[in-house]
Formats: structure tokens, C-alpha cells, sequence
């Protein structure tokens, strides 16, 4: 039996760990500068590093790594032992202070967007001690944020942490304005839902396109995918249950609070959820969570696919980003309590957050845009591409009577029903809870949607806390001058809602009137990735980070580079690898097979002319000829990459990948997957769609 509260975090330094092995001077120092986001003394790191290493020795470890998230979306490590030689010829283990504190990885392999010439290579990971170190596969991982050697950022981390700095530093000026003298920290909370696909792990080897681009490329649809509705929160396979229960206790001993696990939509397809907990934390635990689950699958004798579509024609995955805003000492701003109507702080938060998502449409669009997730926003599994809001009828009808003096009836539909004479809870919403929103309110927090399974959740969490700050800073500017706070108060909230109405749809959003509508209320669509990023480097969104520090102008242009050329090296990778795979595997095995219906043809013909051999005839013709429609379709792409080679420009070349290379590539997979469900499959050189989707017992 695994003793759960005993195993939780034992692979973590955490508070526990840390008041357990260090001085009290040396734990309350190093508390101090993590409440207040100050630099680590010197001596203090030294002390802590050294218990550091004593503890991750006696856990079995014999290196340490800075961990760190560059731009590529994976998290990086480079590791390091303990070992230093002395003068006898042997060794000791030690870990000092500066090396806790800082690493210097060469910049010049990870990407930056044209920050980091390459003559100055030089870039410096710093540890966030809000982050515990922890310890994975016998290294000591120190969470750290990634920057070059002239302090541009190169990672996800930096701008995470500047983000809630910029909301806590503009919430603060709010609830001060309002005259809350003791509060002293603001802070803003994540839970990731995370969906995932488990196959067989010989299957997933066998494909190429699974291998190379974690997404099929081909594949023949199964007789049966998820439309009897049958596999969500249906009974959870054994094989997948063993490792559902491994991944729990590896998660736990990394102090990961993974709480619900069910099916997904899609046969093959699950999800887990973690308890919330502060932005940065759920970042880096999610990020790991994702690690795990890869690796665990492996022991499992599986693959667990993260890509946002690895099946045409069956849900691909998403991730929730459940959102919410409050004290340090854990109140939710956006709890509406039994009455929101009366609910100052609630109703100013709520309102911050509207004017943020109707001003930032374009931002939290680029926070979800990739050419993975490409395929699932705006095609009936996932929210559109268009950004709105859903808060459920009785919100909107508080807001409407607010800004508009209608009659607000919530509380008194609930008492003629019931009869009951006190005053009812807030219901958290009238309506059933909408599932087509991109955002959503759902009681207290807020759910982003359009994520998809592979992102890194730091880019939608630094968007969000960044618009909502700037919300909350034209907030305060108001506030802090008003005499009558509470009319101001009000004031903000009507003007809030009169301005910014249009953003709020509480219908469906998968239903094809609504790309209309949206477009009558003047909400933007960009239906693609490259679409979505010609906007980041908007001057409004200039203006933004520039305000609220989270990026310059530079490191803004960066990123939009290193996200444009990452959706058109994605698409490469994938076009070549359908090339090589309609070259080498495809066209040879059609053509064994003709050959062998060719074959059965003379020696058909060999003992009788009165066998007809009508069947093969017509196959193999058939066959043939889908198969020089297939070849030429893969020529015609082979030439696009050529072509792809002499566009100048980030956002022309993305722009060309999306316009003709991806057509181009759906096209050529029309004739490959008619081959496909044509074929002996014993010819056929890859595991099928059925096989896939069902080789889990
Ligand atoms: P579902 O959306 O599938 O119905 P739940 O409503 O149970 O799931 O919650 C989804 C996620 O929202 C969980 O990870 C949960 O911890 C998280 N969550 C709940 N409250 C908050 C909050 N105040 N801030 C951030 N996340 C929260
Ligand atoms: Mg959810």
C-alpha cells in the first residue's frame, strides 16, 4: 500500500525539507527573500546549497542540473556532478553557493530569436527559489529562469514570474486604493487539466510520422472511432490503470497535487488534472507532468502522445487553464460569494478581466496558436479560433441591471421556486456549464480553453496576468483619485460592462452562426497561427509589455520569430517526413501488392481461362492508378519545400507553409489513405488507425 501523505513531496526540497536541515537563521533568510522577491545572499545560498546536496546525496543522487524552460517548449537540463578532485587523487561531493544560484549554458544552441548573436554565446540560468528544487532521475533539478549574458530573456520562466509581479504590484494599488491596508501579496493560481493519448509503444515505433512528428500523417480511418460516445468517463482499462496509479505516486513524490484521472472523448485518449496552485508552481509541475507521463508510458510498454491532433478524424487533445486571482493567504477575488450583486471586490476583478479579454483578444489567440493546435481550433472539438467570453446568465444579468438599471431577478427566481425564505447560495451558473467557450467562468475562476495539449501554460498564464494588470492599473489610476470610492467602484464596473459587452456570448460557440455574429460584433478571427502572430508585435501589445516590464520591444519581436519559424519548421519536418515515408514505404508496398494481384492473375490464368480474374484486374488498376496520383501529389510537395527555401522573411515563409505547403500535404493524403483501406493490410508498411486506437488492453 502506498502511504500517500508519506511519499508526497520526499522528492522535493521544499519548506519542510528546508526547515528541517537548515540553520534558523540561514531558513528564515532565505524565506524572507522568497516572500519578497529579493536576490539570495551569498552566504545564505551557500548554506542552503550544501544541505541541498547532503539531502539529494542520500536520496541517490550524484549530479545536479539547472532546469530550466527555453523557448523550444521543452525544458532543458544540462547535468553536472557533484565530484571534485582533491589533492590525494580522490574525490569529494560538493555544491557551493554561486552554483545554486547560477549556471551558464551555452546560449547559442537554443533558440532566441536573433537576441543572442552567436559571437556572444554566453547566456546565465538564475534559480527561482520560489520553485523548490527537486530531484528526477538521480540529478538535483534547481528551477531556474534562463537569460542571455546582456539580460534579454530566453525562457518562459522570466516573463511567468515579471507577469505576476505586474499583477500583484497593480492589484496591490486597488485594494490599497480601497483603503485594504494588509494585504500584502497578490498572487494568481493555475489548475492544468492535461488530455494525453496512451498506444502501444511497438505501434507507435513502427510509424515514422509518430516518431518524427508525434502527429499521424497518414492513416485510414477506423470503422469505429468515438461516435458512440462510449469512451468518456467509461471504465479505465487495467493496463492503463497501472500506469494511471504509477504516474499518481511519481507525481506525488514531486509534490504534484494530480487529483482526477478519467477517459477522454477519444477511444485511447485521457486526461488528469492537479490541484491548483500559485501560476509559477503549476508551470513547472506541469511541464513535468507531461515528462512523466512520456516516460512512464515507456515502462508501461506504451507511448503517450501529447500532440494536438495525432488522429484525422477522432478529438485531438487540449489543455484547460483554470485561472483565478487572490491573496497570498489563499481569498479568491473572483468568488462571487451568496450575493456577487453585492460583492465590490468580486464584481471590480470580474470586470478587469472582461476589458482584458475583449482588449487582448489577439494575445490570448497567439497564447494557444501552433501549427498543432492549428487543427483543432474552430473544427467542432475545441473552442474557435474566436476569442469570447461565457459568465452564465445570472452574472450577466447582475452586470446588465448594474449598467443598465434592468431589474435583477436571480435571487427571487430562487426563492418563488423553492419557497424558502433565506437567501439562497449563488447557483454558479443557470445555464448547463458551457463547454464551447474559450473562457469561461465556471464559479470561481476562470477556464482557458483553446490551449492545446503540448503548450507550455506559461505563455497563456503571462498574457493573462499581464492584460488583467493593465486592467487593474487604469483601475487603480481611477480609484486612488476618486473621494466616493464606492460610486467609483460601481462606475467602473457599469462602464466596464457597456464597453465591453460585445466579448461576452453565453451560446454556442461551435454553431456556425456564431463566426457571423462574432463578425457583426467586431471580434477578431485569426483563423491560423501565422494570422494570429502578425498581430503580437501589434504597437498596442508594445505598449503593454513595455509598461508592465514583461518584455521589450526586442525581446517581443524575438518571440514572435521564434514562434513563426518554429509553426514553419513544424510543417517542414512534417511535409518531408511524408515524402520520405510515401517514397520508401508507401509507393514500394503498393506496388508489391499490385504485383502480387498481378501474379495471381497469370497463374489464375495458368490452370484455367474460365477463372476470372475480374477482381484483381480491376484492384490492381485501381491501385495503380491512386498510386501515380499519390506520386505526383508528393512530387508537387517536394517542390513547394524547394520553393519554401527562397522566401525571405519569417512571416512570408509562415505564411507560404500555411497557405500551400499544409494543402498541399492534406491533398497528398487522400489517395495514400484510399490505398490504405484498399489493401491486404499485411502490405500495408504501418499499423492502422483500429489497431492503434484500440491496442491498449
Ligand atoms: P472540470 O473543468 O473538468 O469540471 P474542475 O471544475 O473540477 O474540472 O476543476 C478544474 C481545475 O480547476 C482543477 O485543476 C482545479 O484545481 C482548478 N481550480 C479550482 N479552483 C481554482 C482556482 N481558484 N484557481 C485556479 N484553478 C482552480
Ligand atoms: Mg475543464
Amino acid at each position: 500500500m502506498t502511504k500517500v501523505p508519506e511519499i508526497f513531496a520526499s522528492l522535493v526540497f521544499d519548506d519542510r525539507t528546508m526547515r528541517e536541515r537548515l540553520p534558523k537563521q540561514t531558513y528564515k533568510a532565505l524565506k524572507q527573500t522568497i516572500r519578497e522577491d529579493k536576490p539570495l545572499d551569498i552566504n545564505v545560498a551557500n548554506i542552503v546549497a550544501n544541505a541541498m546536496k547532503d539531502w539529494a546525496i542520500e536520496n541517490g543522487c550524484t549530479h545536479y542540473t539547472h532546469w530550466f524552460q527555453p523557448m523550444t517548449g521543452v525544458t532543458a537540463e544540462k547535468h553536472d556532478s557533484f565530484i571534485n578532485p582533491t589533492d590525494d587523487g580522490t574525490v569529494i561531493m560538493e555544491f557551493s553557493g554561486k552554483e545554486l544560484i547560477k549556471g551558464e549554458p551555452d546560449a547559442s544552441s537554443f533558440p532566441s530569436g536573433g537576441i543572442r548573436a552567436t559571437f556572444e554565446a554566453r547566456g546565465y540560468t538564475t534559480w527561482d527559489p520560489t520553485s523548490y528544487a527537486f530531484i528526477k532521475d538521480g540529478s538535483l533539478c534547481i528551477p531556474t529562469a534562463f537569460c542571455s549574458y546582456t539580460g534579454d530573456v530566453l525562457d518562459k520562466k522570466t516573463p511567468l514570474l515579471r507577469s505576476m509581479e505586474a499583477i500583484n504590484r497593480e492589484a496591490l494599488r486597488v485594494l490599497r486604493a480601497l483603503g485594504d491596508n494588509t494585504t500584502t501579496k497578490v498572487t494568481t493560481t493555475v489548475g492544468p487539466e492535461q488530455e494525453y493519448f496512451l498506444i502501444d509503444k511497438a505501434m507507435f515505433d513502427s510509424r515514422k510520422d509518430l516518431t518524427y512528428t508525434g502527429r499521424t500523417l497518414y492513416g485510414a480511418r477506423a470503422p469505429k472511432g468515438q461516435e458512440l460516445e462510449d469512451h468518456y468517463f467509461g471504465k479505465i482499462k487495467d493496463s492503463v490503470s497501472g500506469f494511471m496509479k504509477d504516474l499518481d505516486v511519481e507525481l506525488w513524490k514531486l509534490g504534484i497535487y494530480a487529483k482526477t484521472k478519467h477517459n477522454e472523448v477519444a477511444p485511447a485518449q485521457h486526461e488528469l488534472a492537479p490541484i491548483f496552485t500559485t501560476s509559477n508552481l503549476a508551470t513547472d509541475h506541469n511541464q513535468l507532468t507531461m515528462e512523466m507521463m512520456k516516460r512512464i508510458a515507456n515502462r508501461h510498454g506504451m507511448e503517450c502522445l501529447l500532440h494536438e491532433k495525432p488522429f484525422a478524424g477522432v478529438n485531438g487533445s487540449g489543455k484547460h487553464n483554470n485561472w483565478s486571482i487572490g491573496t497570498v493567504d489563499g481569498v479568491n477575488f473572483l468568488n462571487p460569494g451568496k450575493e456577487p450583486i453585492n460583492n465590490k471586490i468580486f464584481l471590480l476583478f470580474l470586470s478587469a478581466v472582461i476589458k482584458a479579454v475583449d482588449e487582448n483578444q489577439d494575445l490570448l489567440r497567439i497564447s494557444a496558436a501552433s501549427a498543432g493546435n492549428d487543427h483543432r481550433l474552430g473544427a467542432n472539438e475545441a473552442p474557435p479560433a474566436i476569442v469570447s467570453m461565457f459568465i452564465g446568465s445570472d452574472l450577466e444579468e447582475v452586470l446588465e441591471s448594474l449598467a443598465y438599471g434592468t431589474d435583477y431577478e436571480g435571487e427571487h427566481r430562487e426563492l418563488l421556486e423553492t419557497g424558502v425564505t433565506v437567501l439562497p447560495d449563488f447557483k454558479k451558473d443557470t445555464s448547463d456549464r458551457n463547454r464551447t467557450s474559450p473562457f469561461a467562468f465556471t464559479g470561481n475562476k476562470f477556464e482557458f480553453r483553446m490551449l492545446g495539449s503540448n503548450d507550455n501554460i506559461a505563455c497563456p498564464n503571462i498574457m493573462i496576468n499581464t492584460m488583467v494588470a493593465e486592467s487593474l492599473s487604469q483601475f487603480a489610476d481611477i480609484l486612488e483619485k476618486a473621494e466616493d470610492k464606492d460610486t467609483a467602484l460601481i462606475d467602473i464596473v457599469k462602464d466596464t460592462y457597456r464597453k465591453h459587452k460585445r466579448i461576452i456570448f453565453n451560446g454556442n460557440n461551435y454553431a456556425p452562426e456564431w463566426v457571423k455574429e462574432a463578425e457583426a460584433r467586431g471580434l477578431l478571427n485569426l483563423r491560423t497561427t501565422p494570422e494570429a502572430l502578425s498581430h503580437y508585435c501589434d504597437p498596442k501589445n508594445v505598449a503593454l509589455f513595455k509598461k508592465h516590464k514583461i518584455y521589450s520591444e526586442l525581446e517581443l519581436h524575438a518571440r514572435s520569430e521564434i514562434l513563426l519559424e518554429n509553426y514553419s519548421k513544424t510543417i517542414n519536418i512534417e511535409a518531408l517526413t511524408m515524402i520520405d515515408m510515401a517514397r520508401k514505404d508507401i509507393i514500394p508496398a503498393v506496388s508489391k501488392y499490385v504485383k502480387e494481384l498481378v501474379e495471381t492473375v497469370s497463374s489464375k490464368r495458368a490452370v484455367s481461362a474460365d477463372i476470372t480474374c475480374e477482381l484483381e484486374i480491376e484492384l490492381a488498376a485501381k491501385l495503380s492508378k491512386l498510386q501515380l496520383c499519390f506520386s505526383k501529389r508528393i512530387d508537387k510537395l517536394d517542390s513547394l519545400l524547394l520553393q519554401a527555401g527562397d522566401i525571405k522573411g519569417v512571416q512570408e515563409l509562415a505564411n507560404f507553409y500555411g497557405e500551400e505547403v499544409f494543402p498541399a500535404m492534406q491533398e497528398a493524403r487522400i489517395p495514400a489513405d484510399e490505398m490504405e483501406m484498399s489493401m491486404d493490410a499485411s502490405y500495408w508498411p504501418y499499423a492502422s488507425y483500429g489497431q492503434m486506437l484500440y491496442s491498449v488492453k
